[in-house]
């Protein structure tokens, strides 16, 4: 009886790659794998897939370099750039595809020796005003300096970010910072990328030659009013755990830390060996789901660092030992992290190391 083991389904990895394929055919998939592939192993993640996608997409350098020691050898991308001129001897030797978002990376690629000739994606801001210039005349610039280096392969790549495809408030909003890419895009020759998951599933006018699905290939939906499974993707991560024990409490007894809950009848309190020391939200509420023996209970108290507790109802017939299971299959963490105030993102993320991985 492992206390925590996070299953991490192939299968489903797979099914959801072919879906996301389904939705935008003519563009190649960059599987975003960032963040230990939102916590999933991305090691394992991107031996799953190495033959099932174009390439792979990483926040940071020494995500990409893991991926290449283990044998990775589809295109990498970096969505941050690099930052240090020592990065960018690695972009060369690793052949990584690195986004430039500022003149002073310009200046670096000019300046810092190194053998290969690298791929750049310039990046540019069309509204979420992160990385990336929103001014012409500077992309321009920008633009003109990379393609008289012949440290850099031509012809350059265009890179922006979507940051309301999820929202359905900012329809406008998000119409304008597709045309601004689009606009951008009309003084360049090389390939487009655009698109995160939210806009592969609602906006086909974001889509181009390359696209950049992240929490959909996990299964799990970037918008609030569906789950993973009403865009037909099916769950990768499964997080389960096991009752380590069982209580019976009378009406009115304090449950937990602080007493967080209060039994409002004679019932039977679970105990799971899972806590936030394991990354089950510490904010989960009275009330939050588990899923025990085909039937969904309740959380009751405050989530510990290594147990939770759940209230199983007086004539229980649950014993010590019975699989919990905490999101995955049968239970979206997407309701999980609404409960929570928080998004999927955040939980699947937060799984720790001493969670047992098992993929299958
Ligand atoms: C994380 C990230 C993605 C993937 O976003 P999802 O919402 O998970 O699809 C795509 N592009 C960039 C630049 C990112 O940072």
């Amino acid at each position: 009886m492992e206390s925590v083991t996070a299953l991490i389904d192939k299968q489903a990895l797979i099914h959801n790659i072919k879906v996301i394929k389904n939705k935008a055919k003519d563009s190649k998939v960059i599987a975003v794998i960032k963040a230990n592939a939102y916590g999933h192993g991305a090691i394992a993640v991107a031996n799953a897939l190495k033959d099932k996608v174009e390439g792979f997409a990483v926040a940071r350098i020494g995500e990409a370099m893991d991926l290449r020691r283990d044998g990775i050898k589809n295109p990498i991308f970096l969505l941050e750039g690099f930052y240090n001129d020592d990065d960018l001897p690695f972009i060369s030797k690793y052949d990584l595809y690195t986004a430039v978002n500022t003149m002073e990376q310009v200046e670096a690629i000019e300046r810092v020796p190194f053998s290969k000739p690298i791929h750049v994606w310039v990046q540019v801001d069309i509204g979420m005003h992160r990385l990336g210039s929103n001014d012409k005349s500077t992309i321009a610039k920008i633009k003109s300096r990379l393609e008289k280096c012949d440290k850099v392969i031509k012809p350059l790549g265009l890179l922006s970010h979507l940051s309301v495809a999820d929202t359905p408030a900012e329809v406008e909003y998000n119409k304008t910072q597709i045309s601004n890419f689009f606009d951008f895009a009309k003084d360049m020759q090389g390939d487009l990328c655009l698109t995160n998951s939210a806009g592969i599933f609602d906006w086909n006018e974001s889509h181009t030659q390359w696209i950049r699905p992240g929490i959909v290939m996990y299964g799990i939906s970037p918008f609030d009013d569906r789950t993973g499974e009403d865009l037909g993707l099916k769950p990768v991560m499964t997080l389960k755990s096991n009752l380590i024990a069982i209580n019976k409490v009378k009406k009115g007894d304090k449950i937990g830390y602080g007493a967080y809950y209060v039994a409002p009848k004679d019932t039977t309190i679970g105990i799971v060996s899972c806590g936030y020391g394991d990354g089950y939200p510490r904010t989960a509420p009275n009330g939050t789901p588990v899923l025990i023996n085909g039937r969904y209970v309740q959380t009751a108290g405050h989530v510990c660092m290594d147990m939770l507790f759940v209230d199983l109802g007086e004539h229980c017939t649950d014993k010590v030992g019975d699989e919990v299971i905490l999101w995955g299959k049968g239970l979206p963490v997407e309701k999980i992290a609404s409960l929570c105030n928080t998004i999927p993102y955040e939980l699947i993320c937060h799984v720790m190391p001493r969670v047992e991985f098992i993929f299958g």
